[in-house]
């Protein structure tokens, strides 16, 4: 079957998104023609609006602030001793919504199969050190851990944790609640919730 340029140009650049492949990419496609001009107009719009996300300086969440911090970074109220290290930005976003964390994070960045920390997501673990210094602390009150709880990453935890020992007062991990092989971005928020409180 002819497929118009245009629809095979934009279902290549969908299905190089996670979790769409080639035919989904196809048929998503041709759902935007028919969704008709406007939507069309105003999705390339909202795509074109994301070159103004920058990557805040401290924690490497994404904002769009005019500053250098993202929103939690620059808010006076979070508490900058107590900070929790997550993988994704939808890790932070899930445990924000779960609202039992008033400290800050630092989000490392996604992992790959190898099993082992990437040279950058180790510079992020470094900059933690003048981070703490900078905003007046010997050391941090306390790192929390909060990475997805498989087998990988318990060993990729251990390491964090053996880079940061003298970084801080109390180094914790999430609670009970998300089982094993479970991920932070899809539990609901009493569970994570409850996996913040109950980090130890
Ligand atoms: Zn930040």
């Amino acid at each position: 079957m002819r497929i118009p340029k245009e629809i095979r140009k934009l279902a290549d650049a969908l299905s190089s998104l996670p979790g769409i492949g080639p035919r989904q990419g196809i048929r998503l496609a041709f759902h935007l023609i028919k969704k008709g001009e406007g939507f069309q107009k105003s999705l390339a719009d909202d795509i074109k609006d994301l070159s103004a996300v920058k990557i805040c300086s401290d924690c490497f969440y994404i904002h769009s602030n005019p500053g250098e911090l993202c929103e939690i970074c620059s808010d006076p109220d979070r508490d900058k001793s107590i900070i929790a290290i997550v993988e994704k930005d939808t890790d932070l976003t899930s445990m924000e919504n779960a609202s039992k964390f008033n400290g800050t994070y630092l989000v490392l960045g996604e992992f790959g199969r190898g099993g082992s920390l990437e040279p950058d997501q180790k510079l992020k673990i470094k900059s933690l050190r003048s981070r703490i210094k900078r905003d007046g602390f010997s050391k941090a009150k306390e790192i929390v851990i909060a990475l997805n709880p498989n087998p990988q990453n318990n060993f990729l935890s251990a390491q964090i944790e053996k880079e940061l020992d003298e970084l801080a007062e109390r180094i914790t991990r999430l609670g009970v609640g998300i089982p094993s092989g479970g991920e932070i971005e899809f539990a609901d928020e009493d569970t994570l919730g409850g996996a913040i409180e109950h980090r130890r």
